[in-house]
């Protein structure tokens, strides 16, 4: 499978990029990691990346303007993104040939070729193997990207998709000279107005007998601590750090009165839970939209249902 990538890369002389909406370090590293990859071992050939820059992490990668003409006869790949409903810049499919990179459950095939690796912890993964395995040279800024994205979906190599293999793969990141320790700092670091809100949560957070708990942040209190919805990232993993909690879920209210409601669980699967509910994403860490406060009710209670099953 690499081999075949590698050769499609090699006959294209445009490649764009794409990632997921609402990008995470992980769809940026994985992204950007791969672009820069291919600048630096293919510098004839124009790489570009497209989508939305997420002002939170403008540190880490900002996109480029990329015009209607640069899909003509281009090589699109899209990385860290299971279905095509999310994938960030509709004009993916304008190009030439279409690949997909991605860890996630492959709910939706999509692409002309499509290398899909559910055991890897992070799609930036994927990419450091592409480029070590087919002995594509790298650099520390591309080793600061991959990483990135790496601790950032492993959380810093707490969740168990973290593999032998992810160690591997760090440990030949780590190899080039990049700020190490800044970067995980950066990642760990958060405003005060997210340090309020976390005190929020852990105040708010309501857990049942069987370690299913929930939260539910709505525009108001969004408002008042002075926090989108992008800032609820940094929030997501802070019900699991509770001992009692097994299972949970963020429910975030959006300004049209719909629920982005992350889903989040340390053993047992809730990704059917997410795809129930217009949604989807990995076993441990998925995402669901909601549509009502009964449709909140609805989701939470099927997540007292799972962790209720587990314990009996
Ligand atoms: P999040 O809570 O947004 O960090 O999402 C956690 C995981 O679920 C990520 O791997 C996302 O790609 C996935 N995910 C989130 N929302 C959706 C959705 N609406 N449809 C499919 N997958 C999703």
């Amino acid at each position: 499978m690499l081999e075949k990538i590698l050769e499609k890369i090699k006959e294209y002389q445009t490649i764009v990029i794409h990632r997921h909406m609402r990008p995470d370090p992980d769809a940026l590293g994985s992204q950007v990691g791969l672009q820069r990859v291919l600048q630096k071992n293919f510098p004839e050939k124009t790489v570009k990346i497209t989508g939305y820059t997420e002002p939170n992490l403008a540190w880490l990668a900002q996109m480029e303007a990329v015009a209607d003409e640069d899909y003509q006869g281009a090589l699109v790949i899209v990385t860290d993104t299971a279905n095509q409903a999310r994938i960030d810049d509709k004009r993916y499919d304008q190009g030439d040939f279409l690949i997909k990179i991605d860890h996630h459950p492959n709910d939706e095939v999509y692409g002309d070729l499509s290398w899909v690796n559910t055991s890897a912890s992070s799609c930036s993964e994927m990419i450091a193997q592409l480029a070590f395995d087919m002995g594509l040279e790298l650099d520390a800024d591309i080793a600061y990207l991959l990483y990135a994205g790496i601790i950032g979906d492993t959380g810093r190599f707490l969740y168990p998709a973290t593999s032998a293999k992810t160690f591997e793969i760090v440990a030949k990141l780590r190899q080039y000279e990049f700020d190490f320790a800044g970067l995980s700092r950066q990642m760990e670091s958060v405003d005060y107005s997210v340090a309020k809100l976390i005190g929020y949560v852990y105040d708010h957070l309501e857990v049942d007998e069987n370690g299913a708990a929930r939260v539910l942040l709505s525009q108001n209190l969004l408002r008042k601590f002075g926090i989108g919805d992008a800032d609820t990232s940094f929030i997501v993993g802070v019900p699991g750090r509770v001992n009692t909690v097994k299972s949970w879920g963020i429910f975030v209210e959006q300004p049209d009165g719909s629920y982005r409601v992350r889903l989040r669980s340390k053993f047992l699967p809730i990704n059917e839970i997410a795809k129930r509910h217009h949604g989807g994403g990995h076993p441990l860490a998925s995402g669901a939209n909601s549509y009502s406060i009964e449709e909140n009710e609805q989701i939470y209670q099927e997540l007292k249902q799972v962790a209720a099953d587990a314990s009996e």
